[in-house]
C-alpha cells in the first residue's frame, strides 16, 4: 500500500482510501432495508488488514444511520484503533447549532467510538455554507475538537471554483473532499481548486474519482485511444493513476462493494504514485479527454446565465444530462434523469420559446433548438 504524509496533520493516509457509500444493502423479513454486513464487513476488514487507513461513510449514507452502524460493527476486534474514520454532518436537516451536536453525538453512538477523526460538514456549495456558518457551524467544529469528538474539521463539496475559493479562505479547514477527475479538471472545484487547496496546505480526499463509475468503461472511440497507448492498462487504473499523481491529493475514495472489488482496487493503488504518470501518459489522458468531449452534444459550460428561466425549464442541467449521455454511453440512465426533471415539471417541453435565455447565453447557443432535440431523444 502506498502512502501520503499530510504535512499539515503530521499523519499518514493510505492512498486508497475506502468509501462505503455504496455498501449492498439486503431487505429483512419486515421489508426494512438494512447493510448486507456478510458482504460489507469482510470487504472492510480485508481492506485494513491490507494496509488501508482512512474510511470514508456519512450520517446519511444507506438511508439515514444504517452505514455508520454498519461500519462500526466492521470496525470492532480491534480495527477501530487501525483506521481513520471520516463521517459527515448533513446540512439539509440541520435547523440550530443543538442538531449538529445531536447528529455527531447519534454518529459516535453508531460508530461505536468516542472520537471522529475526520469530521466533513456534508456536500457544501454557497449556500448551505453561508446557512451553516450563520447558525455557527465554525465555532461548532472548534468546540467539538477541543472536547475531543472530533480531531480534524473538514468539509465535502459540490459547487463551482468560486465558491470552493469563499469556503476554502473562510476557515483553518484541516481536509477538503471534492469530485475530482480527469474529466472534472474545469468542473466543480476543478483544477485551480486543487492548486488552491495545495497552496493553503489543504489536503485533498476526492470523491467520483472515476466519475460515479461512468469512466469505468470506455465507449468505443475511447477505448480506441487507450488501445493506441504501448502500456495497456484498464481504464480504472488510467483513472486512478492520472489521480494518484497529483501531490495535494492525500487519498482517492474508491467505493467498496465486495472482497474481489477491494482486491481489485487493492492491486491498482499499489502502482499509483505520485509522480509516475509519464509525459507521455500525461498527453495519453489529454487525447482520451479529448475523445469524451468529441461526444459533447451542446457546448453549454454550465455557467448558469440564462438561468432561472421564466418558465423553470431547467436548461444547463437538461444539456449536462444530454451530455452525459451520450459521452458516457449510457441511454438509459440519461432517460432516467429526465424524467425526473419531467416529473418536477423542469423539462425541456415547458419552453414558450420567450428567447430570454438565448440573448444572455456567453456561448451564443441556439437553446430553443438544441432543447427540442434534447427532449426528442430523451423522452423515452
Ligand atoms: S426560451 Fe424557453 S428555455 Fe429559454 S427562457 Fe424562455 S421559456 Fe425558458
Ligand atoms: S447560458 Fe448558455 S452556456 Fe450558460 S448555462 Fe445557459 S445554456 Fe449553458
Amino acid at each position: 500500500m502506498q502512502y501520503r504524509k499530510i504535512e499539515k496533520l503530521g499523519i499518514e493516509v493510505s492512498a486508497f482510501g475506502v468509501g462505503c457509500m455504496r455498501f449492498p444493502m439486503k431487505k429483512l423479513e419486515d421489508g426494512t432495508d438494512v447493510v448486507d454486513e456478510a458482504i460489507s464487513t469482510p470487504a472492510i476488514r480485508h481492506a485494513i488488514d491490507s494496509g488501508v487507513n482512512y474510511i470514508d461513510t456519512a450520517y446519511v449514507y444507506s438511508g439515514g444511520r444504517k452505514n455508520e452502524i454498519a461500519l462500526g460493527h466492521a470496525l470492532r476486534d480491534g480495527y477501530r484503533e487501525k483506521v481513520y474514520v471520516a463521517t459527515k454532518l448533513p446540512t439539509w436537516p440541520v435547523k440550530t447549532k443543538d442538531d449538529m451536536w445531536r447528529i455527531l453525538g447519534e454518529s459516535l453512538e453508531d460508530l461505536e467510538t468516542d472520537h471522529i477523526d475526520f469530521y466533513l460538514l456534508h456536500a457544501l456549495n454557497k449556500g448551505s455554507f453561508e446557512k451553516m456558518r450563520d447558525l455557527g457551524a465554525l465555532d461548532f467544529l472548534d468546540e467539538a475538537k477541543a472536547q475531543g469528538k472530533i480531531r480534524y474539521a473538514c468539509f465535502s463539496f459540490h459547487d463551482g471554483y468560486e465558491a470552493f475559493e469563499e469556503i476554502i479562505n473562510a476557515y483553518d479547514w484541516d481536509m477538503a473532499q471534492i469530485q475530482f477527475n480527469y474529466m472534472d479538471v474545469e468542473n466543480q472545484a476543478g483544477l485551480r481548486g486543487v492548486k488552491l487547496a495545495g497552496e493553503k496546505g489543504i489536503p485533498l480526499v476526492i470523491m467520483e474519482g472515476l466519475r460515479g463509475g461512468k469512466l469505468a468503461t470506455a465507449p468505443d472511440n475511447v477505448q480506441a485511444v487507450f488501445d493506441e497507448f504501448p502500456v495497456k492498462r484498464s481504464p480504472v487504473e488510467w483513472g486512478f493513476r492520472w489521480l494518484c499523481d497529483f501531490p495535494q491529493i492525500a487519498t482517492v475514495l474508491s467505493g467498496v462493494t465486495n472482497l474481489e472489488q477491494t482486491e481489485n482496487n487493492l492491486e491498482i493503488f499499489d502502482r499509483c504514485t505520485v509522480g509516475a504518470m509519464t509525459d507521455e501518459e500525461k498527453a495519453l489522458m489529454d487525447r482520451v479527454r479529448e475523445a469524451y468531449l468529441s461526444r459533447t452534444k451542446v457546448g453549454c459550460t454550465g455557467c448558469r446565465y440564462c438561468m432561472p428561466c421564466p418558465n423553470d425549464v431547467e436548461i444547463p442541467r437538461i444539456f449536462s444530462i444530454w451530455n452525459n449521455r451520450f459521452q458516457f454511453n449510457e441511454p438509459m440512465k440519461g432517460n432516467w434523469d429526465y424524467k425526473r426533471r419531467i416529473d418536477e415539471g423542469h423539462d425541456a417541453s415547458k419552453c414558450v420559446e420567450c428567447g430570454a435565455c438565448e440573448s444572455v447565453c456567453p456561448q451564443q447557443l441556439n437553446i430553443i433548438e438544441l432543447l427540442k432535440q434534447a427532449d426528442a431523444e430523451m423522452r423515452a
